[in-house]
């Protein structure tokens, strides 16, 4: 294995989603059966996946699919392809999307996968190759009434693409439900790309609503991740008339209080430029975008970038986390200390398997709706999770990440104990 993590317990990302978990159990005094049977995921599976390479070579890649649980419908969640993937942070961000999808009422479980690997360091063919001989190995792991993978970091539609079409091959029959985030030609959903930034933009005009705040020109955005999340969160603000000003990749960023042109950032990210050749405003770094002045910053890069080492320094009113697990439980409670209201990953960038969530029904009933059913039903589904968690933690004066696990554990809970336990 490529890295030092080996068993999920050991991994300080499983543990702090742990510990969450364990603090919103305690504030609803949940049953401790349930919270024994939740610590611990349902299934973990690990693959090591030989791989041709273009050179004759044949190199070993370690992949995983951790199923935390489906009692309300089947496993549901990305596929990551990154070198720091372990088993461990496969199995913390499989029960995030446990409570995600229980948060926001969709009838589906929590799940993970991915590879550790340098997506970037392959050539086409074997990414290919990796992806179709990992899918072939969760042949009897995954499909459309068991578990439904989709992009997370370092994979894209091309990747579900071929994710679908080996499953298919072996079934003999093609099964689009099997992968949600597909191209649209082979039963993708209009909006999926753009859902999950265009879902944390949602949450964040009802973050500014209960401030008294509409977003408008005077509404400014920090950006950390120019990925998928980060990209379409900058369009949403644009389109919606709020101000972007600041963006970065992993190579760098730019600020400037005047405002940043989506159209140039793209061409810059296209070119593969950094965004410190923006051209007008300052560069910064990754870590200096974090603490720009602005009324919104949307972490979507890595996990962990918001810390006890800096969070006493960031200047925004609101975070909203549009990756997974940016922020530290020590950040946490620096932040809420400081009172800077903080819309959790569960709800903020849940867009994306509502959106998931749509196609895997599109593909079902084999009727395909447009864009703007979608995003209104988008918006709908996530105004309404807001809402309620929002109502929540104004109610139990808790934070909005512990009134958002609060909503999503005790849906869960209540599933199993009406179930019981087989046999
Ligand atoms: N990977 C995304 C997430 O973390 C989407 C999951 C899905 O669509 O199933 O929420």
């Amino acid at each position: 294995m490529s890295n030092a993590c080996h068993t999920i317990w050991d991994c300080p990302i499983y543990r702090s989603v742990q510990a969450r978990f364990l603090e919103a159990s305690k504030r609803i005094g949940l049953d401790p059966n349930v919270v024994n049977r939740l610590q611990m995921p349902d299934r973990s599976v690990i693959i090591t996946i030989p791989v041709r390479m273009d050179s004759g070579e044949v190199r070993i890649y370690t992949g995983y699919r951790v199923q935390h649980n489906d009692v309300l419908g089947p496993f549901k969640g990305g596929m990551r392809y990154h070198p720091e993937v372990t088993v461990g942070e496969t199995a913390a961000l499989a029960m995030l999307m446990t409570w995600k999808s229980a948060l926001v009422g969709l009838p589906l479980g929590g799940a993970k996968g991915g590879i550790a690997c340098d997506p970037h360091a392959f050539s086409r063919s074997e990414l290919q190759r990796l992806t179709r001989r990992f899918t072939s190995e969760l042949v009897n792991v995954i499909g459309p009434e068991r578990d439904i993978p989709a992009p997370d970091m370092g994979t894209d539609e091309q990747v579900m693409a071929w994710m679908m079409d080996t499953y298919s091959q072996q079934k003999g029959y093609a099964v689009p439900g099997v992968v949600t985030g597909k191209p649209l030609v082979i039963g993708g959903s209009h909006g999926r790309r753009e859902a999950t930034g265009r879902g944390v933009v949602y949450a964040i005009v009802k973050a500014l609503e209960t401030m008294d705040l509409t977003i408008g020109p005077d509404t400014t955005v920090a950006i950390q991740g120019f990925g998928n999340v980060g990209a379409n969160v900058a369009a949403t603000v644009e389109e919606l008339g709020g101000r972007v000003v600041a963006a970065s990749t992993s190579q760098g960023g730019v600020y400037s209080p005047a405002g940043l042109k989506l159209s140039e950032l793209e061409r810059c990210y296209r070119e593969g430029r950094s965004f410190e050749d923006y051209g007008e405003g300052d560069a910064v770094s990754n870590e200096e975008l974090l603490e720009v002045p602005c009324d919104v910053l949307v972490p979507a890069a890595v996990a962990g970038t918001i810390h006890k080492g800096n969070a006493d320094r960031i200047q925004c009113r609101i975070v909203a986390e549009g990756a997974n697990g940016p922020t530290t439980i020590e950040g946490d409670r620096i932040l809420n200390d400081r009172g800077v209201v903080l819309i959790p990953d569960i709800l903020a960038n849940s867009g994306g398997v509502i959106v998931s969530y749509f196609e895997w029904i599109q593909d079902l009933q084999n009727f395909f709706w447009d864009m703007d059913e979608i995003f209104m039903q988008l918006k709908r589904i996530i105004t309404r999770a807001f809402d309620e968690v929002y109502r929540v933690s104004q109610e139990e004066k808790v934070s909005m990440r512990t009134a958002a696990l609060i909503k999503g554990v005790r849906k869960v809970s209540e599933a199993m104990l009406a179930r019981g336990l087989y046999p």
